[in-house]
């Protein structure tokens, strides 16, 4: 790849990229991030995400590094110099440079980093025939609300899930599924999505956002609670749902097959109005 990526004010080929050593996001993993789809050129519900990095900063007490007029030409400014059709704007913002000390630096400017990743979104081979998943306890600290950069216990419950054959981990914290590794969880049973009530313990997803606007104004019923592995080994339908797979069916977790192993109805019609309106 050859990409144009964003470093703190500039736009330079992503060889000559270069960020300190310093950087408390490379020390202490001390920064935040978000990941907008890209459709057709356009940002896909870029506000939710805006919104949703102003309260991780907030959360940690961290300074926006431009105001969001700057930030949003930023990401337009990615799309065009990369000629980016489909795929995703990743943007990471960082407390800033400084002599490593674990309490804030005083007058630390935020460092920001973004560049482009091509992905097929809308025609994802997986939607058709669905994906496989495995439970793995959820090990994360317990601000998982704050979209942190700190991820290795993801990146650990995704390799197992890599290693299991599966392409995503759902990750189980006191006998209930709390989400994917990167991703929120989702099952269906009759006619109806369940899904975990946000807190601390998950991501607020932006897609989660978006699907549950759409579920409401096409009359799909949700239920926000706690579901346990062997409820959702039993369930009619069960997916995940993210900036980077949308609505994304699932047809076996643990070796259960799920909705005899297809992607069933629920789940194929709100992939589909979701990206009717991504492409719109
Ligand atoms: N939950 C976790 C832990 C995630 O990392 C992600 C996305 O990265 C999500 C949920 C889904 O969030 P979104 O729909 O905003 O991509």
């Amino acid at each position: 790849m050859n990409r144009i990526v964003y470093v703190n004010g500039e736009y330079v080929p992503e060889a000559e990229a270069k960020v300190s050593v310093f950087d408390r996001g490379f020390l202490f993993a001390d920064g935040v991030y978000e990941v907008t789809p890209v459709v057709n050129g356009k940002l896909v519900d870029y506000d939710p995400h805006m919104e949703r990095l102003d309260r991780s900063l907030k959360e940690l007490k961290m300074a926006w590094p431009c105001n969001i007029v700057a930030m949003t030409a930023m990401h337009n400014e990615l799309i065009k110099r990369n000629n980016l059709t489909e795929g995703i704007i990743y943007m990471q913002v960082t407390r800033g440079v400084a002599d490593r000390q674990f309490n804030f630096p005083k007058d630390i400017i935020s460092s920001l980093v973004a560049f482009p990743q091509v992905m097929k979104l809308v025609d994802n081979p997986n939607a058709r025939t669905g994906v496989k998943v495995v439970t793995t306890p959820d090990i994360r600290w317990l601000r998982r609300d704050i979209k942190s950069i700190m991820l290795l216990a993801p990146v650990l419950g995704k390799e197992e899930a890599y290693q299991k054959g599966a392409a995503e981990g759902w990750m189980v914290e006191d006998g209930f599924v709390t989400e994917g590794t990167s991703s929120n969880a989702y099952i269906v049973i009759g006619d109806k999505i369940i899904t975990r009530p946000l807190s601390n313990r998950i991501l607020a997803g932006c897609t989660r956002r978006a699907l549950f606007r759409l579920a409401k104004e096409h009359g799909v019923g949700i239920e926000e609670r706690l579901f346990t592995p062997e409820e959702a080994y039993a369930a009619d339908e069960a997916f995940l749902s993210s900036a980077s797979q949308f609505v994304m069916p699932i047809t076996e977790i643990d070796g259960h097959r799920i909705g005899g192993g297809q992607p069933g109805p629920v789940v194929r019609k709100l992939r589909e109005i979701f990206l009717e309106e991504a492409q719109s």
